[in-house]
This record gives C-alpha cells, structure tokens and sequence, in this order.
C-alpha cells in the first residue's frame, strides 16, 4: 500500500473540540484513507536546531497552548508510538547526508494531535514525530522530506502539519482580512497546483508578501518535508480550509508521487 502525503493546516487548539471547517474537512479526508502501518507527523509545534525524531514507545499528549478552556486540557490522543521506524528514518536521514538525533521522551504536540484525532479517532496507528529547524531553509526541509519518501511505499503516512499562512499579530489584533496575506495564498496555492516546487522552495524572495504572511517561518516549513516526500512528479489535491478567525489561511493538501 502506497500512502499519499499530506500538508494539513491546524487551526487553532480550539479545533480539537470540532465542528469547524478544518474538522470537516479530516472526517471527509479520513473516510478516503486506507489505514497506514504509521504516521510520521512533522509538527510546526517542534522546532528544534538538529532534526530529531520522537522515539517514546508510547508518547504522552503535551498541551503545549495556554488561555483555552479546561476541556481541552482533558484531551488525549493514546496512539502508541514507533521506535523502530524513529531509528529506521534516522538512517535514512543519515543516507543522505542528514544527521539527526532520537528523543525518546518527546510526546505529541496538538500540531499532531489536533488533526490525528479526527483522521485516527481510534488512536490505534503508531505515531512519531519529527521535528522542523526554523533556523534552516527551505531546501533543508525538502530534502528531509526527500529521504523520507521511500515510507510512503512502506505504508507510512506522512503528515505534514502547520498553517498556510500564519501571521499571529494579525489574529490576536483580530484584524479583518489583510490582502497581503489573500496574495500568498493565491500564489502559493497557484506553485502547489502547479506542481511548481522550484517557485515555492524560492518563497522569501518569489511570493508576495511571505514575511507578512509568515513573520516567523515554523507553520510553513512543514509544507517542504510534504512536497520534497511528494517527489518532483507528484499529483496534487486542495482540500480547501477557508480561514481560521478570517486571517489565517488554513488550506490542506493531497500530494500523491506519480
Ligand atoms: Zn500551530
């Protein structure tokens, strides 16, 4: 069984209690994947300055957020962990030139956990996590994401996960719509439909508007591991998203090697 990839935007912890756009749009998602041997969730969530890959054989559920409503505090998602393929991606890593590091103690941040509940409600596939290095390019992250597209024949799910655009001072401002941030959404979502990586790798300097679309680069680097995984020939799906508070685009993706 070969696994698309996926490029999900997260929301808000708040779309854990469901009933929004974003919760709608996994349950559909859900309905139409095949059940994976395990995911890889790759979480703007963890930044971390070497890439490194959560190893727990059952990591714990971190709510790395504050300021919400208790229920969300009360969430888990139990799924078990994979050691063994954190130490198989770490060699794949390493095949290419990447050196990476295990953390056995790390758990799930809600950049996984918010989506997998939905996708996986059962919590019954393994789940690992692999870190996004905010300091490193967009290159990097595509060749992360390069070395680990031999899994997805595999049976393993990539889920890549963070937020089209992302310009927080906006969102707590609750300002309306800026058209800064509709024109890197239209651009990008133009590269990805596109297949055009080339464009999207060069997104400091080619998209409108991305440092404000993007102040710091975490939600967007995730975006990379999904298109490098994808391969350079690769069949791309919108899911659609909408907004998340009207500011920040929330678009998910199907990418699938051709
Ligand atoms: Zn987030």
């Amino acid at each position: 069984m070969t696994q698309p990839i996926l490029f999900l935007s997260h929301g808000s912890p708040m779309t854990a209690l469901g009933g929004d756009t974003l919760t709608r749009i996994w349950s559909d998602l859900a309905a139409q994947l095949a059940t994976p041997a395990a995911i890889v969730a790759v979480s703007a969530h963890w930044t971390t300055h070497q890439p490194t890959l959560g190893g727990s054989a059952q990591p714990e559920t971190i709510h790395d957020f504050g300021g919400f409503p208790e229920e969300l505090y009360q969430l888990r998602y139990p799924a078990p962990g994979a050691p063994a393929l954190a130490q198989r991606i770490e060699k794949l890593l390493a095949d290419t030139g990447i050196a990476s590091r295990i953390d056995a103690q790390r758990g799930l941040d809600h950049g996984a956990w918010v989506p997998l509940r939905t996708l996986f409600a059962a919590a019954d596939v393994p789940v690992l996590q692999l870190s996004v290095q905010p300091e490193l390019d967009a290159r990097h992250h595509f060749a992360l994401g390069a070395a680990l597209a031999p899994l997805t024949a595999d049976n393993v799910l990539i889920v890549a996960t963070g937020h089209l655009t992302h310009n927080l001072g906006e969102y707590m401002r609750g300002k309306p719509r800026a058209q800064q941030t509709v024109d890197f959404r239209d651009w990008v979502n133009e590269k990805l439909l596109a297949g055009d990586s080339e464009a999207l790798l060069d997104w400091l300097e080619r998209a409108p508007h991305a440092r404000f679309a993007h102040p710091t680069p975490e939600h967007f680097l995730p975006l990379f591991v999904a298109l490098g995984a994808a391969g350079p020939r690769h069949a791309t799906e919108a899911l659609g998203g909408g907004w998340v508070a009207e500011v920040l685009a929330a678009d998910n993706y199907r990418f699938s090697a051709t």
